[in-house]
């Protein structure tokens, strides 16, 4: 077995599964998709350790556990048109394309995306599109969308992304102060969210017209 899917199956065990996280076939995708080709390459030997790590140009992408955690509470499928914000890596977005129909996803920082992009055309993923932009705008002419999944912190859903929403669809996002937040799991019904709160995260904020202004 090589090397990089010995740490991937360690991960799995101890940080997904030990945690908590029950579905199957988000189980499955952390399996499968090789992490450490989604991190620059002097740290690829961190690329299964249990946190975040630094991509460049002050981003990150999520600890393992927040990215199973996250894909687990949008309740994936197969069939779902799915929209992120802040593609960074492209891990997530990696693990979303497994489990969804399509995923739509957006990065303000152009050199990250040009290089998520990369990735994906390396790995063949096909369902994948990046789009350089203000991701809290959302993609109106893509609208609407099952799943919205923002990996930036907020300090609240982006009215775009809630009218973006299908009815009965499923947004899950970091909200809160800047520098910490709450996992916010939320269903769109008659047009307003129902709200359910979960863990305290930390991620980087999110930059834009509906997020936070650049310091
Ligand atoms: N999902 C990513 C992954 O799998 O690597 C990790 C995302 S990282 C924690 C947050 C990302 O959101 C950063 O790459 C950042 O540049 C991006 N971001 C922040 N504000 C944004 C915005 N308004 N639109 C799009 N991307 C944004």
């Amino acid at each position: 077995m090589d090397r990089y899917k010995h740490l991937r199956e360690w991960m799995v065990e101890t940080q997904i599964i030990e945690r908590g996280i029950r579905d199957k076939r988000v189980i499955e995708v952390m399996k499968k998709v090789p992490r450490h080709l989604f991190v620059p390459e002097d740290i690829i030997d961190s690329a299964y350790d249990d946190r975040a790590l630094p991509i460049g140009y002050g981003q990150t992408i999520s600890q393992p556990y927040i990215v199973a955690l996250m894909t687990e509470l949008l309740e994936l499928k197969g069939d779902e048109k799915v929209l992120e914000i802040g593609t960074g890596s492209g891990y997530q977005a990696a693990i979303l394309s497994e489990l969804a129909k399509e995923v739509h996803t957006i990065e303000r920082i152009e050199p990250l995306a040009t290089a998520a992009k990369k990735r994906f055309e390396n790995l063949g993923i096909q369902n994948v599109k990046v789009y350089i932009k203000d991701g809290t705008e959302g993609i109106p002419e893509e609208a609407p969308f099952d799943r919205i999944i923002i990996t930036a912190a907020t300090p609240d859903i982006p009215e775009p992304l809630i009218k973006q929403l299908k009815e009965e669809g499923i947004i899950v996002a970091p909200v809160g102060e800047r520098y910490s937040q709450y996992m916010l799991k939320a269903i769109k019904r008659d047009n307003e969210l129902e709200r359910h709160y979960l863990i305290p995260v930390a991620f980087v904020p999110l930059i834009g017209k509906y997020g936070w202004k650049e310091e």
